[in-house]
């Protein structure tokens, strides 16, 4: 099988599957609540909180729509948009019926402090949605300048998307005063698609509680009320959570500090490559994702061709998010990947760019 390095999902390994193989356990078992509570330690420092990391089994999606329909009452939901999963957030939370703004910037362009802040300005909203590291077009806003504007509207709640940048870079969830802060399974965790890990703020618990509409999969009252006995609301995918034990023993035994490290120094080798290649980048200096790179095409390369050259070399790259399809492509270093497997997919780009 050809090698995924597009940015979702990425490459499993052989560890993360054997962990999913073992046997099923009741989900009100003493067995369960031990798998659930054992993790909890190392899920908490690497969300960067004290508050309790939930489990939801769905993709990220279900906790993204859960969040503003937890947190979203009879006031304003702002939308901060620049690209497909940031943009769509705006459509979901109409579709929850919510009173949703755009904050819209152009694909490309990171999401700026001073832009929410205008925006807030106006007043009467109950929640931001950010996504951190756009998947997309290859940004990542900047959440220290967009934490600190949101201290200055203490009654709004920040829902931040990490699902393309969780354990890549830090994000300390309370130091940061993020109140939902959620990621998914198959990005930067490596993991098979089909769990959603989020932690909740006091104060988004405490918003929670007096919205009405919560529904009852993603209801964050329901999760808080099982997570006190360790336990989920509904049977949740066992076999990912054992998985999510065994990526949990891997990033504790490589250290959190290091597995950062390793995202940098893979997505610096992925720069040089595209700097000695005469290519361009999609982001602009200072807003790059750490986790993958979107590459302008300012070449005119046939981005379909470079794909189906590379996949019979054995390497599956992205050739654009929706309408940046041949505008750009996408090379993802999360997860597993190390600066030696990604020299083995650029030395084979290379030989792909040439043939
Ligand atoms: C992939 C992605 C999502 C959607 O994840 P699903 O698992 O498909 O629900 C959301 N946000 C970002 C930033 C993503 O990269």
């Amino acid at each position: 099988m050809p090698k995924l390095f597009i940015p979702g999902p990425v490459q499993v390994s052989e560890k993360t599957f054997r962990a999913m193989c073992r046997p099923m356990i009741g989900h009100r078992s003493g067995d369960f609540k031990k798998l659930y509570g054992g993790i909890q330690p190392r899920l908490k420092e690497l969300f960067g909180t004290t508050q309790p990391v939930m489990l939801s089994t769905s993709s990220a999606w279900g906790v993204m729509e859960g969040s503003v329909r937890n947190l979203v009452g009879s006031g304003k939901v702002l939308n901060c948009m620049c690209g497909a999963f940031s943009d769509k957030w705006f459509d979901v939370s109409k579709k929850c019926g919510k009173d949703a703004v755009a904050l819209q910037v152009e694909w490309g362009q990171p999401v700026r402090g001073e832009q929410i802040r205008a925006a807030l300005s106006a007043g009467g909203f109950d929640a931001v949605t950010l996504i951190h590291n756009e998947t997309s077009t290859g940004v990542m806003s900047n959440i220290e300048e967009i934490s600190a504007v949101m201290r200055d509207f203490p009654d709004v709640c920040l829902i931040v998307d990490t699902v393309s940048s969780f354990s890549v870079v830090p994000i300390p969830m309370d130091a940061l005063g993020i109140d939902v802060l959620l990621t998914g399974s198959q990005k930067a965790l490596a993991m098979p698609p089909g769990l959603a890990l989020f932690a909740a703020s006091k104060k988004a618990m405490d918003r929670a509680a007096t919205v009405k509409g919560r529904g009852y999969y993603f209801d964050f009252v329901e999760f808080a009320k099982n997570q006190a006995e360790d336990m989920t609301p509904s049977t949740p995918s066992i076999s990912l959570i054992y998985a999510l034990e065994s990526k949990l023993d891997d990033i504790f035994t490589e250290g959190v500090a290091k597995r950062h490290a390793r995202h940098a120094e893979n997505n610096a080798i992925v720069h040089e490559w595209v700097r000695k290649q005469g290519l361009d980048f999609f982001a602009p200096e200072g807003f790059r994702s750490m986790s993958l790179t979107c590459i302008a095409n300012n070449k005119g390369i046939d981005v379909d061709a470079l794909g189906k050259k590379a996949k019979e070399r054995g390497f599956i790259i992205d050739g654009g998010y929706g309408k940046l399809k041949g505008k750009t492509f996408r090379l993802s270093n999360m997860g597993d990947e190390t600066p030696a497997t990604m020299r083995e997919l650029l030395t084979s780009l290379d030989a792909c760019l040439a043939s």
